[in-house]
C-alpha cells in the first residue's frame, strides 16, 4: 500500500514537500472542513440509499447524482491492515513502522486509513475501531484507534 492510501485521500506532494496532505478542491472542501472540526462525512445516495466513500459527486452504485453529505458515526471494524516499515515519501519515513489499514465504516463504505495507538500484534480482523483526527498541516486526517469499549 502506498503513501496515498495511508493518508486517506492524499494527493501529490504539496509545496512543503509532504506527501500526506490532501488536495482540497471545491467539492472535497466540505469533507476536509468537517474533518477539521472532528466530523467524518460520507456521501449517501437518495436513490438507492447506499453510502459511499471517498466522496464522489454521483453514486458509484447506481450512478444517481442525488447524493448528500451525511455525518458518519466514526465507528468501524477492521477489515485488513499492513505494517509499513519503509516509505521514502516525507513525512512517512519518520513514522515507520505504521499500520496502513482498510476499515469498514458502520455506514457501509470501506475506507483506507491508518490504525494508531495499537501495536500491530494486537490487531484482529473485525475488531471495533473509531475515528480520531490527526493534524496534517492545515488539514486533519481521519485515522482510527481501537475502541476501548467495543
Ligand atoms: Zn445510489
Amino acid at each position: 500500500m502506498g503513501a496515498a492510501g495511508a493518508a486517506g485521500a492524499a494527493g501529490a506532494a504539496g509545496a512543503a514537500g509532504r506527501f500526506d496532505l490532501p488536495e482540497a478542491d471545491v467539492f472535497s472542501r466540505t469533507y476536509w472542513d468537517a474533518a477539521a472540526e472532528g466530523r467524518l462525512l460520507v456521501r449517501r445516495c437518495g436513490a438507492c440509499g447506499r453510502a459511499h466513500h471517498y466522496p464522489r459527486e454521483f453514486c458509484p452504485h447506481c450512478w444517481s447524482e442525488d447524493v448528500r453529505w451525511e455525518r458518519a458515526s466514526g465507528r468501524a471494524t477492521l477489515y485488513t491492515w499492513s505494517v509499513v516499515h519503509r516509505n521514502d515519501l516525507p513525512p512517512f519515513g519518520e513514522r515507520t513502522p505504521y499500520v496502513a489499514a482498510v476499515v469498514d465504516l458502520a455506514e457501509g463504505p470501506r475506507l483506507m486509513t491508518e490504525i494508531v495507538e495499537c501495536p500491530a500484534a494486537d490487531l484482529r480482523v473485525g475488531m471495533a475501531v473509531e475515528v480520531v483526527f490527526r493534524e496534517a498541516g492545515e488539514f486533519r486526517v481521519p485515522v482510527f484507534r481501537v475502541c476501548a469499549t467495543p
